[in-house]
Parts: structure tokens; sequence; C-alpha cells
């Protein structure tokens, strides 16, 4: 769309704050500016049905951190030397502990994960006690968070624009305030006046190959586990108006993960669950034939311990599970339950019970030998029969002395023998517009863009180590503090 700088002649829609992308964050943003009084419009980039996000599809847990100070000494931590202003988190940790007092006072009824505390991720650092990690319904995963999420908005003269993606800012030439959004309906531009404020909440860039080649570390590519629907527009966009960017190389990930072309979102493969011991032998190798890691080490969010520090898993691409027929014929080899993943709840695949189907697509490879294996998926013969039969000595010897893997331990045995391509996958990105304690986006030299807000993944406050359950808190802390201030606002008409 061609960039059309000066103020519109005529708006299609207006609103006091319109909010971009219908998520966790779009939701407390659009939710909290309404009890205030404001109208307010939400753009959504997806048909209905496929709204909601990575917060529609995530293990629906969300922070409620116990107390403001154990809170900030344990996101300071999780920050390490990658430092944030001291202001955020300070504001980070307040609202943290108010996350179920506000739910609660729409209708909501939070549940505390069971047992309690469940899944501290670093809980040597300090304040890792204050970690309480809740959902809303009977149990966590299934959407049901979401469900209440998106009833809380659906019950609200809020309207919903779906199939209806913010493109461009509308910034005053003078002021530089921005004025409200073009957005997109079917091949139509359309003019979206903010009389207040806009508030970007339209997710990270996942889906954006050229922004993960430029800004995530290490990975060629990288697919996700969650909404298709996020490309990094919001980047753009705020880019486009002066933003500074932070976080950029901070992401939930990688694992790695089957992605076929057919399929948008990745395949997370039952085997490589840190806490599945399926039957049959299995390894990981890259494009050299030989292994780089314990296949079934528990990551944090993707980070593994290097040298004292926590640092993205290697992927050197492409990756091969090499497996045998004992594993193959044990059951699928992908997990569909649907309790989380975009894969399992909206693409709805239905992988083959014995892995069949796949294997006719061509998506698994199968050979009677190593080396014929290694022939049909371009790795040098001789090096994958020597990695396996070095794989299958350390099984005997119940040692694994190169990773020191201590889960699946069964040799590879046996023909045939099978392939699958990994990719390295992720939940979500971290980075994007910089924003202040006031949720306002800043450009390089710290001013607020006025009129500029944004909540969630869009330019969170993670710039390291994550503590899980952090973003849907951080949306809905965040989600609060953006709606608050660009309620707030003088309209500037
Ligand atoms: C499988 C999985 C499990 C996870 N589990 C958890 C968990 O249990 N707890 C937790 O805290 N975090 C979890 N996460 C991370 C968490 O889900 C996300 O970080 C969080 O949902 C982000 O919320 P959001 O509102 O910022 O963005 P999203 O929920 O992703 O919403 C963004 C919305 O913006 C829309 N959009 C995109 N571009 C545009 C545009 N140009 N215009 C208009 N709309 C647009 C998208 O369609 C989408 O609806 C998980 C992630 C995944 C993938």
């Amino acid at each position: 769309m061609e960039h059309q700088p000066s103020v519109p002649h005529k708006w299609d829609v207006e609103a006091d704050v319109v909010v971009v992308g219908f998520g966790a964050a779009g939701m407390a943003t659009a939710v909290t500016a309404h009890e205030l009084g404001a109208k307010v419009v939400i753009l959504e980039k997806a048909p209905e049905g496929q709204e909601g996000g990575n917060t529609r599809v995530a293990g629906q847990g969300y922070l409620n951190t116990s107390s403001v100070e154990s809170a900030i000494a344990y996101l300071t931590a999780l920050c390490g030397p990658f430092t944030v202003p001291e202001a955020m988190v300070k504001v980070w940790a307040e609202e943290m502990c108010q996350n179920n007092a506000w739910l609660r006072s729409l209708g909501g009824n939070p549940q505390e994960h069971q047992p309690p505390p469940v899944g501290i991720e670093y809980p040597d650092l300090p304040g890792a006690d204050c970690v309480h990690k809740f959902h809303d319904g009977p149990t966590y995963g299934y959407s049901y968070t979401w469900q209440l999420f998106e009833r809380l908005v659906k019950e609200r003269p809020i309207p919903i624009l779906y199939e209806t993606p913010g493109r461009e800012l509308i910034q005053h030439d003078i002021t530089k305030e921005i004025l409200g959004v073009r957005a997109q309906r079917g091949n139509d531009a359309i003019t979206v006046k903010a009389r207040k404020g806009v508030v970007l909440t339209c997710g990270g860039f996942e889906n954006n190959q050229e922004m993960i080649r430029n800004y995530l570390p290490g990975v060629p590519y990288c697919y996700t586990s969650g909404t298709p629907y996020n490309e990094g527009d919001g980047i753009t966009m705020a880019m486009s108006v002066g933003a500074d960017l932070w976080h950029m190389n901070n992401y939930a990930g990688p694992s790695m993960a089957l992605k076929v072309p057919e399929v948008r979102t990745t395949f997370s493969m039952q085997a490589l669950h840190y806490s599945k011991e399926t039957p049959g032998g299995m390894i990981v190798v890259g494009p050299d034939a030989r292994r780089f890691t314990d296949e079934k080490f528990r990551t944090r969010h993707g980070k593994i311990p290097v040298n004292g520090r926590w640092l993205p898993l290697t992927t050197p691409c492409p990756m091969f599970l090499i497996f045998d027929h004992t594993l193959f014929s044990s059951g699928p080899l992908y997990d569909k339950h649907p309790s989380h993943g975009w894969t399992q709840i909206v693409e709805r695949y239905d992988w083959s019970q014995d892995n069949s189907a796949e294997l006719a697509k061509g998506w698994i490879k199968t050979a009677g030998s190593l080396e014929a294996l290694a022939a049909v998926v371009g790795l040098d013969p001789a090096t994958l029969a020597d990695t396996v039969s070095r794989w299958n000595r350390h099984c005997d010897a119940k040692n694994d002395s190169d990773f020191g893997r201590t889960l699946m331990m069964a040799p590879i045995a046996g023909g045939p023998y099978y392939a699958v391509e990994l990719s390295p996958s992720m939940l979500n990105t971290q980075g994007g517009p910089r924003r202040n304690e006031k949720g306002q986006i800043v450009r390089p030299d710290g001013t607020p863009i006025a009129r500029l807000y944004s909540s969630g993944e869009l330019g969170s406050i993670y710039s390291y180590l994550y503590q899980g359950t952090g973003n849907l808190g951080e949306c809905l802390a965040f989600g609060r503090v953006s709606g608050r201030n660009a309620a707030a606002e003088i309209p500037w008409e």
C-alpha cells in the first residue's frame, strides 16, 4: 500500500481507541479502555474462528505473582545482563500481582495449576517463590482461558472487524502524533480514526522469515506451533513512524519439529518430548550426520546451559530424526491431542495411527539400511552408520558420554530405518517496538510517539530468560496499562 502521510479527508470507521489484534493483549486493552468509557474497535487480521492468535492455542496458563518485591527480584534476575529499565520492571511486578483480582472483578474464576507451585522455571533465582500459575476453566489447555477472554470482549459493545489487518499508522505530518490506522478489507483500503490512541497488540514475527533471519540468533529459518497470522506487522508499522526496537533476538525457542508445506504450523514429535519414553531407538543428527545435543533435554523454553549461561539450543539445519522400526510401529509419531498448539487445535491434522499416511506423503523417509537412508536424505552414509553404532555402544554401556542423555537409551537396531527432517520451531518471539512504563511506544531517543501504545508479545519485556506463563500474564498486565493510558488521552479533534 502506498504511503499517504496526510490526514484522510474521510474516515471509514471511528473510535476513541483502536486496538490492532485480538489475542490476550487486545482483550485486556480493549476491555480496560471500554470500562473507562472509551469507544473501542478491534481490527483483527484472521477470519472469524481463527482469531485469538497464540493466546487461543497456548497452554492457557497466566502468571499472577504473589509479592511485588519478589517479582521485581525475579524479573531482574531473569533479565540478567540484558537489563530492562527499573521503572518497567516495577510496573510489570505491580500489575502481575493484580491479574487474578482484575479477572475476578470481570467474572473470571482463576484456578491455580495443581499442585502449586507448578513449573518455576528458574527456582534458584532470587524472588522465584513469587511464581503462581493460573488458568480459567476446568484445567489448563483446551483454549479455556481464551474462552473467558473472548467472552469478556463479546459481552461488551466492542466491534471486532475480522479479516481487517492493520497495514499502516496514520501519523500527523507536523505533530507526529498517531491519528488512526490504514487497514485492509478485502481489496479495499479503509481508514480507521483513533480519536485518543492506537494500541498495537498484533503479536510477534513468528511467521516472517526475513525478520527471523535478521533478528533471531543462529536460525536460517524457523516455524511456529502458534498462530500463522503473526507476521511482524506491528513491527513494520511502528518502525515506519519512528519506533525503536528491543529484545528482537529473544524468543521462546527453538525446539525441533516437523514442518511440511501442506500445513502452516509445526508438528511436535512425541519421541523428542522430554517426558515421554517411547519404545524404540532414535537420535537427531545435523547435516554432518553427527549428533549435537541430548535429544531428550528439557530446555527452558529453548535455552540450554552452556558454560554457566543459558543460550538458545543450537539447531544445525537441516536436522534429521533417525529412528528404527520399533519406534515407527509404536503408534503415531505426532501427538494430536488438542490441548495446545495451532496444528492440534485449529488445523486439526489427523495423523494416521500407524504413520502409514505420512510415510506415503514422504514426510517420513525409509530405507532398508542406514547407508541407503543416508543417501535418501542427503547425508554421508559412512558417517551416519558410524554415528548410529556409536549411539548403540552408549546404550549398551548405559552412558551417553557425548551429551549425557539419560532417557530413551535404546539402540537403533535392525532395519528398516526411518528419517524425518526437523526444523527449528518456536512458540513466540519476544521482540518488537520498545515500550515505556506507560505502555507508550518510544523512539530511539526514548521520547514517546504520541497516541501510540502496545501490549503483549509485540515488544514484550522479556529480554533473556523466560518464566512460563509470563507472556499471558504480561498481556493482562500491560494490556491494562496501555488501555488505561490510551483511554485517558484528550481526543485530538
Ligand atoms: C503452543 C503455545 C503454547 C503457549 N503457552 C503459553 C502459556 O501457557 N502461557 C503463556 O503465558 N504463554 C504461552 N505461550 C505464549 C503466548 O501464547 C503468547 O505470547 C501470547 O498469547 C501473546 O498474546 P498477544 O495478545 O500478544 O498475541 P496473540 O495472542 O498472538 O494475538 C495477536 C493477534 O493479532 C492478530 N494480527 C496479526 N497481525 C495483525 C494485523 N496486521 N492487524 C490486525 N491483527 C493482526 C493475530 O491474528 C492475532 O489474533 C504459548 C505459545 C504457544 C504458541
